[in-house]
């Protein structure tokens, strides 16, 4: 039997949610407070916490944080009557595997429990005391998905407009993925997150085309003297990364120069493949792309990533450099790649650097991926448009008979990677 622990400072809430457990042979535990919450979670150490946000005394920030520190296996679903992004996304830094909106009917609840406490294939059930070896979540989020240039409009509301960006978080720190446009709101959102708290982030560059970078001189994060920055990537065809990015800001065309941003910010061009940033593995490699181009996985503690912005599909006489790549990509869990173009486009452009539809897909197969994002869509492509090529794409995976998820990276939308799963809410 499971044991969820109630923290909740409202009697009667508690005393319904505490029926919908009992009533699914749950041993509940409750909680009036977050004081009393906490002590009670290392006591008994429960497989699941259900706790209110806002409390007196110890918010639900502080219960996140103070149990997560000491049992990382504990499961934290954070309830709350507020929907606002910034808590949702301060919740799950303080360490909550999930954030739910009241009210809590069992459909959903049993939803959320399902998919942040994952039966595991076989060998013992989720039962008895739980030990602590499991880490948080691994989470990335999508915040500009456009390639070449952005593109706001009605048309273009559903995926979004905004130009290559993706922040992860994993194993304690925060990496992004591109300086696109959309890295403008990436910062707000930071910024209203840490408050008055130092943010300290990493930024991988893939290439420095327009759309990977434009988003740097407007990320308000490093408008703060008390933020850190490490800029990572490669050296261009002819000139050095620093020099590019300190380009997009000289006087003639931005008004503050790069190094007038009293952030610290550091640009280390790297010489080697493969580093990491702490305990998160990085692996890059150069993609078919015009120009240095890179593509990069992070293996984290909870399974690994691959993003290959810009990359078209290798010739028939490179086998050996596809080959090379399927095996980069090797059962990645989660690979966001460029489509920015359907097949019948592909023929008109071949040269323009950018993947084709069935090239992806194709790759993504041969390299058994978990999950593909389409990434990269062509600035012309309408929010129905990417509908369709997400459908011909599952189609092709269909006919395939292999298992991999296929969806269109979507401006907004996270990913949770865990032990057992990697998928979208
Ligand atoms: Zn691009
Ligand atoms: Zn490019």
């Amino acid at each position: 039997m499971s044991t969820v622990l109630l923290i909740e400072d409202d009697a009667e809430s508690r005393r319904m949610t505490a029926e919908l457990f009992s009533r699914e042979d749950w041993t509940v535990i409750e909680a009036g407070d977050g004081e009393a919450g906490i002590s009670l979670a290392l006591e008994h150490r429960p497989q699941l916490v259900l706790c209110d946000l806002l409390m007196p005394r110890v918010n639900g920030f502080q219960v996140c944080r103070s149990i997560r520190q000491q049992l990382q296996r504990t499961k934290i679903i954070i309830v709350s009557g507020r929907d606002y992004g910034v808590d949702r996304a301060s919740a799950i830094e303080a360490g909550a595997d999930e954030y739910l909106v009241k009210p809590i009917f069992w459909e959903n609840l049993r939803e959320v429990i399902e998919r942040v406490m994952p039966a595991p294939a076989d060998g013992p059930g989720i039962t008895g005391r739980l030990p602590d070896f499991m880490p948080p979540s691994t989470r990335l989020k999508f915040w500009g998905v456009r390639g070449s240039i952005p593109v706001p409009g009605s048309s273009t509301v559903g995926y979004g407009g905004n130009t290559s960006c993706i922040e992860v978080r994993a194993d304690g720190e925060i990496i992004i993925l591109d300086a696109g446009s959309g890295m403008r709101e990436l910062g707000i959102a930071l910024e209203a997150e840490f408050g008055t708290r130092p943010i300290k982030l990493t930024l991988l560059i893939s290439h420095t085309h327009w759309d990977h970078i434009q988003g740097l001189p407007f990320f308000l994060p490093a408008y703060n003297g008390n933020n850190s920055m490490r800029l990572l990537g490669y050296r261009g065809a002819d000139e050095g990364l620093a020099a590019i990015l300190a380009r997009q800001m000289e006087p003639s065309v931005f008004p503050l120069s790069l190094r007038a941003l009293p952030s610290t910010i550091s640009i280390e061009e790297q010489k080697e493949m493969a580093f990491s940033i702490g305990k998160v593995r990085v692996q890059a490699c150069f993609v078919h792309h015009p120009g240095i181009c890179v593509g990069y996985r992070l293996y984290t503690s909870n399974g690994s990533i691959a993003y290959l912005p810009d990359s078209e599909p290798y010739p028939a006489h490179a086998a050996a450099e596809r080959a090379k790549l399927v095996e980069f990509l090797h059962r990645a869990d989660v690979l966001i790649i460029d489509a920015q173009y359907t097949d019948d486009e592909y023929q008109k452009k071949v040269g323009w650097g950018h993947g084709s539809l069935s090239s992806v897909v194709s790759l993504g197969l041969d390299a058994e991926v978990r999950k593909l994002f389409l990434f990269h869509h062509d600035p012309g492509r309408d929010d129905r448009a990417v509908d369709e090529i997400v459908e011909s794409a599952r189609m092709i995976v269909l006919e395939s008979g292999k298992p991999m998820e296929v969806d269109a990276a979507r401006e907004g939308s996270e990913v949770w990677l865990g032990a057992h799963l990697a998928r979208t809410p």
